[in-house]
């Protein structure tokens, strides 16, 4: 049966790549993934699978998950919306965002291939939207062109991840093409709104998309990874008082201060933080690497070269591996370091730091000798020849929501390398989509039988 089923892969490899093509020419950046989802919809039913498709309720992702849903976002608008704990349904509707930052036309996706009975489910999911293409210029091939070049695919998506969420659809049709006969469900399931957020994921939890395990086919080079870290995205905003040179002093006293010059005192306190943390043992999926990463990512401060600044703005991000502590934990560490480190300056006495977030999600772990890793370790094995090898990814995905909201053991396993996503000339192998197909066919009939 097995050999069945990857011969029909492989005699259908033309049909798998230009399907890929086919999605990829569907531009879905975050916010734009209605089309790229009804194409799904139809395919899946096409199919003969049962498919579900729905717009996600906001409302009810806040009230069923208030501490790690998010805003809603989109690639076209920069509506980053700050919040002091946690962001809120109240607070988005109160913005006046929500006209724009919502989830018209963006529906969810679920095709369900119904088992005899009696088996283990399975669930292949993944994200549609995909990060913008800006810089166009930084392209040297049609963002959705899909061109095929020396036996690469290129074009936004194309690791990160349409190649993993197609991957999983030719697995599921190589099985009903190859009439393999299931006993456990196979559930496909193609999320929006990954990207900046997870609400997607968080959506189709609150409907009741579940099975016994999940893949979440993201770029992983068809590695096995068991864990996710967590991440927290920040903005401090820093105050001065605007002086022109003149009027910066008034006799011995400063008068004019720039909120620039009170930056890197509070820049000190986020270092200090990541050099703490990095001193915890680091969870041995990630070997011998710091566990913890702060970002110093953009500034934009004052007005005019020859005043001193009224104010300056730093956001930034954390990265922290599996073990760590809960990412309102590091919430929390964050405005602690920076009350604590600015203490030195009476300054920030009457003008204190205002320490805002932007983003934030959990790390995720499940046991690396879950059977799941085991049968997608002797498929991989079984298809291609390879030995993969079991890790910590080096980035966040729906894979947490999966695990801590879901309860579903998840790995990620997907073709494409995440150093070509989010970035001009996006790519991915030939080869590697094909042997994922075969790898992931393999682990479901395994499991599934
Ligand atoms: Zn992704």
């Amino acid at each position: 049966m097995e050999e069945k089923i990857l011969y029909k892969i492989e005699e259908r490899e033309k049909e798998l790549v230009e399907l890929l093509r086919k999605v990829i020419r569907i531009p879905s950046l975050t916010g734009e993934e209605g089309e790229a989802q009804e194409f799904l919809a139809s395919y899946l039913k096409n199919l003969g699978m049962g498919v579900s498709i729905w717009e996600p309720d906001i409302e009810e992702i806040f009230n069923t998950f208030p501490e790690v849903a998010q805003y809603p976002s989109h690639w076209e608008h920069d509506l980053i919306l700050p919040y002091d704990t946690l962001p809120s349904y109240e607070e988005l509707v109160k913005t006046g965002n929500i006209k724009l930052l919502n989830y018209k036309n963006r529906p969810n996706v679920v095709g369900i291939l119904k088992g005899k009975g009696g088996g283990r489910s399975l669930l292949l999911t993944g994200h549609i939207d995909n990060v913008t293409v800006e810089p166009k210029s930084d392209w040297a091939h049609d963002p959705f062109g899909a061109e095929v070049i020396d036996g690469k695919i290129y074009g936004r998506g194309a690791s990160d991840m349409k190649g993993g969420l197609i991957a999983s659809l030719s697995a599921i049709q190589s099985l009903i093409e190859a009439d393999v006969p299931l006993t456990g469900d196979v559930i496909f399931a193609s999320a929006v709104n990954e990207e900046h957020s997870g609400n997607g994921t968080l959506s189709m939890i609150c409907k009741g998309t579940t099975a016994d395990v999940a893949i979440v086919a993201e770029p992983s080079e068809n590695q096995i990874f068991v864990a996710t870290p967590g991440d927290v995205y920040w903005q401090l905003t820093v105050e001065g008082i605007p002086r022109s040179p003149g009027a910066r002093w008034e006799g011995k006293e400063m008068v004019g201060i720039s909120a620039i010059e009170k930056l890197p005192l509070a820049i000190q306190s986020l270092l200090k933080l990541e050099e703490e943390q990095n001193k915890m043992k680091p969870d041995p999926l990630y070997g011998t690497k710091n566990p913890f990463s702060c970002v110093i990512g953009e500034v934009s401060g004052g007005t005019y070269t020859t005043v001193t600044a009224n104010q300056c703005v730093l956001r930034g991000c954390m990265y922290f591996a599996h073990g760590l502590g809960s990412v309102n934990k590091i919430m929390d560490q964050i405005k602690e370091y920076i009350l604590k480190g600015t203490q030195s300056d009476s300054w920030f006495e009457q003008h204190p730091v205002k320490t805002a977030f932007l983003h934030h999600r959990n790390s995720s772990k499940i046991n690396k000798d879950h059977p799941v890793v085991e049968i997608v370790y002797d498929s991989t094995k079984a298809s291609s020849g390879k030995y993969p090898s079991v890790l910590g990814s080096p980035y966040c995905a729906d894979m947490d929501m999966l695990v801590n909201q879901g309860k579903i053991p998840t790995i990620i396993y997907g073709p494409g390398t995440i150093a070509h996503a989010h970035k001009a000339n996006e790519l991915i192998s030939i080869d590697e989509y094909i042997s994922c197909v075969k790898a992931l066919a393999l682990s479901i009939y395994r499991w599934c039988k």
